[in-house]
């Protein structure tokens, strides 16, 4: 799981357990407790372990973004920008950070825009509090995600992305799938059961509110 490259083993870690890639999730629990976590003790106990590159969150499956977005739905609990200051605090130390994207999901987008989400042979299926699969052939691609992937770019010191969820898109028969299904092919989707679009797993979005 990890290692360290050219680097000075700390005092008591054993070999195997020297880390290359480390996923911190900014845990909503610590959002809801009212305190930020303090990334710089985070950073700098992380870099004593020798821990070289992280995977933390911008964007989760919730559709809450993890940093003071202007297109997209910011943690409502969150204090300050608890993204960019784990990754300035990462850089310092010279860890690498990959910025963590839920692609395929994005339960706040579903809930505001039902005509991104996914549709399966049976329909939509979602609730208010659902981790939902949006479909990316529908405005969500470019109103949303390319924006948001643009303000990480351009207000953090990322090294990379981690694009996950992206195992949640299937066959679409949402409006947007149709009509270019339609234009494309001069006739309507063949139906067929081998996928399961529509909305992926229900989580406790309701929790993190
Ligand atoms: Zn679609």
């Amino acid at each position: 799981m990890c290692r360290y490259l050219g680097r000075k083993k700390p005092e008591g870690i054993p070999d195997e357990e020297t880390l290359l890639a480390f996923r911190f999730s900014q845990a909503t629990r610590t959002f809801a407790s009212g305190h930020a976590p303090d990334v710089k003790a985070a950073a700098a106990t992380m870099a004593r372990c020798g821990i070289e590159e992280i995977i933390t969150f911008a964007k989760g499956h919730d559709g809450f973004a993890y940093y003071p977005s202007a297109v997209g739905t910011v943690h409502p609990r969150m204090k300050g920008d608890a993204f960019g200051d784990f990754t300035k605090a990462c850089k310092k130390k010279d860890i690498r950070v990959l910025a963590y994207v839920s692609f395929g999901i994005d339960g706040e987008a579903g809930r505001k825009h039902p005509d991104w989400v996914q549709v399966g042979i049976d329909g939509a299926q979602m609730n208010d509090d659902w981790f939902i699969s949006v479909c990316p052939f529908t405005p969500y691609l470019d109103e949303l995600m390319l924006p948001q992937l643009g303000e990480i770019l351009a207000w953090y010191p990322v090294d990379g992305f981690f694009f996950d969820t992206m195992g949640a898109m299937g066959i679409c028969y949402c409006a947007w799938c149709e009509k270019d299904f339609a234009q494309s092919m001069a006739g309507r989707f063949p139906v067929t059961n081998t996928m399961m679009p529509g909305v992926s797993m229900e989580r406790s979005a309701a929790v993190a509110r």
